[in-house]
C-alpha cells in the first residue's frame, strides 16, 4: 500500500515570490478516494502541481512523501527495503511519475500522425524503464546500447528486454478499455485529433488505467462533461480503486461527481489552506451551504 504525504506544503511561483499554498497537510493512501474541494483560486490546481513537481511552483517550506510497501507494484515482488520511502521534492517529474505518482500529461501538440495507442506504450515503457532504474538501479545496460546507436524508433521499433511489446500492449488497452467501458476505436485515433471535451476526460482516465500508478491525482475531470460522460468517468475512476487498488486525489469545485464516486475523506480548501476535513457529508454541507460556510466556520473557529 502506498502512502503520500504532505506536511505544511509552502508553495509560491516559482518566478516570482507570490505565495500560493500556506501549510498543506494532506494524506492519501493507495485504495482511497480523496476529494479536495474549494473555491476557484483557492490552490487545488497549485496543490495537483506541486505534487507532480511541475516547474512553475518552487516548495519553500514543507515535505512531500511517498512511501511504498513491498508489494506495490504488479510484477514486482518485492521493492529493495531502501527504495521504499522518497522525499518527492527530490525527484524530477518523470521520476514521481515512475513511482507511481500521477498527474495526467497534455499530448504535446506538435506530434502529428501518432495514435493513442503507440503514445500510450511508449509512455508505459518509459515509465516502466524509469521505474525498474529507480527501485533496481537497473538501465545501465540499455543507456550503453542508446549510446552505441542501437536504439530503434521508440514509437514503431520492436520491444527492448523488459518492456511492453506491441501484442502485449494491445492486450492490456483491450481489457483496460473494457475495464472502463470505452469504444475501442478510441484507442486507434491520433493524438490532438480533435478530441471533445468529454472524450479528453475519458483519455485521462485511460492513462491512468494503462500506467497503474500508485496514486492518481485528477484535477478538475467532471469539469465540461454531461450527465452521460459524467457517469461513464466516474464508473471509470471507481474501476481504478477497485480494480487496481488506486488511491485517488479527485479535485473538483462542484459535488456533483461525488454522487458517483463515493469519497472516504473530503478536504476543503481556501486560500491556500486546507480548514475543513470529513466524510461524503462534508461535500453535502457544501452543496447546501456554500463555501462562504466554510469560510465563515473556518474564520471564526481561528
Ligand atoms: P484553483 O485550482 O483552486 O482554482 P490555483 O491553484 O489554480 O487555484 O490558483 C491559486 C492562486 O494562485 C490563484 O490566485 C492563482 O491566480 C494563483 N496562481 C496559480 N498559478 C500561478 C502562476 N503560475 N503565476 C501566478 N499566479 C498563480
Ligand atoms: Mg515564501
Ligand atoms: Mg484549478
Amino acid at each position: 500500500m502506498a502512502t503520500i504525504e504532505l506536511k505544511n506544503v509552502h508553495a509560491e511561483v516559482a518566478d516570482g515570490d507570490e505565495q500560493i499554498l500556506h501549510g498543506v497537510d494532506l494524506e492519501v493512501q493507495s485504495g482511497e478516494i480523496h476529494a479536495l474541494m474549494g473555491p476557484n483560486g483557492s490552490g487545488k490546481s497549485t496543490t495537483s502541481k506541486v505534487i507532480a513537481g511541475h516547474p512553475a511552483y518552487e516548495v519553500t517550506e514543507g515535505e512531500i512523501l511517498l512511501t511504498l510497501e513491498a508489494d506495490d507494484f504488479d510484477g514486482i515482488e518485492e521493492i529493495p527495503e531502501d527504495a521504499r520511502s522518497w522525499n518527492l521534492l527530490e525527484l524530477e517529474p518523470n521520476e514521481r511519475a515512475a513511482l507511481g505518482v500521477f498527474l495526467a500529461f497534455q499530448y504535446p501538440a506538435e506530434i502529428e500522425g501518432v495514435t493513442m495507442t503507440n503514445f500510450l506504450r511508449t509512455a508505459l515503457n518509459a515509465k516502466i524503464e524509469e521505474r525498474d532504474e529507480l527501485l533496481f538501479g537497473e538501465g545501465e545496460e540499455e543507456e550503453e546500447e542508446e549510446e552505441a546507436g542501437y536504439e530503434t524508433s521508440p514509437m514503431e521499433g520492436p520491444a527492448d528486454e523488459g518492456e511492453v511489446g506491441v501484442a502485449e500492449f494491445q492486450q492490456l488497452l483491450q481489457e483496460k478499455m473494457e475495464l472502463l467501458d470505452m469504444d475501442e476505436k478510441f484507442a486507434q485515433r491520433y493524438l490532438n485529433a480533435g478530441f471533445s471535451g468529454g472524450e479528453k476526460k475519458q483519455n485521462e482516465v485511460l492513462q491512468a488505467a494503462i500506467l497503474e500508478p500508485t496514486i492518481a491525482v485528477l484535477d478538475e475531470i467532471d469539469s465540461g462533461l454531461d450527465i452521460d460522460r459524467l457517469q461513464d468517468v466516474a464508473d471509470g475512476i471507481n474501476a481504478l480503486r477497485d480494480e487496481q487498488g488506486t488511491g485517488v486525489l479527485q479535485i473538483t469545485h462542484y459535488q456533483r461527481i461525488l454522487d458517483y464516486v463515493e469519497p472516504d475523506t473530503v478536504h476543503v480548501m481556501l486560500d491556500g489552506e486546507i480548514v475543513m476535513e470529513g466524510g461524503p457529508e462534508v461535500a453535502e454541507q457544501l452543496e447546501d451551504k456554500g463555501y462562504d460556510w466554510v469560510r465563515e466556520q473556518a474564520y471564526n473557529a481561528a
